[in-house]
């Protein structure tokens, strides 16, 4: 798998340091979010080190897609309310002014009663 050394989150994939994971599978990771801005945050990675949404090109197409479909079940099963009076949110920031802080392509998804901290 496609690691870079200093990415907290590929040492996240690695079990290098620990999370509160929500899924795993071969190409993907869920984890809660170590600082939560909602009640249902948790972020949802690529195993492999893809830096941000502005590297994602058609070879991704794929992955992506299993990514964000896999997005309605976790979040009803990190205790999201159902649509249309329930819901959730997917954020995904990209860049110094998409305001990404870590360098390793995640979806935040963030759920629960409002109000939340951010957004
Ligand atoms: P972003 O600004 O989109 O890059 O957000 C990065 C997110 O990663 C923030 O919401 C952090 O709280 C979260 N985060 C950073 N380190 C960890 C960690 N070790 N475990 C879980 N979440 C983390
Ligand atoms: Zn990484």
């Amino acid at each position: 798998m496609n690691a870079s050394p200093d990415c907290i989150f590929c040492k996240i994939v690695a079990g290098q340091i620990p999370s509160r994971k929500v899924f795993e599978d071969e190409e993907i990771l869920a984890f809660h979010d170590i600082n939560p801005w909602a009640p249902v945050h948790f972020l949802l990675i690529p195993k492999a080190h893809i830096v941000s949404m502005a590297h994602v090109g058609p070879e991704h197409q794929a992955l992506i897609g299993r990514m964000l479909s896999l997005a309605p079940k976790l979040a009803l099963e990190q205790g999201a309310k159902p649509y249309p009076d329930g819901g959730f949110r997917i954020v995904t920031n990209t860049g110094k002014e998409g305001g990404q802080e870590v360098h390793h392509l995640h979806f935040h998804v963030m759920g629960g009663p409002r109000p939340w901290l951010r957004g």
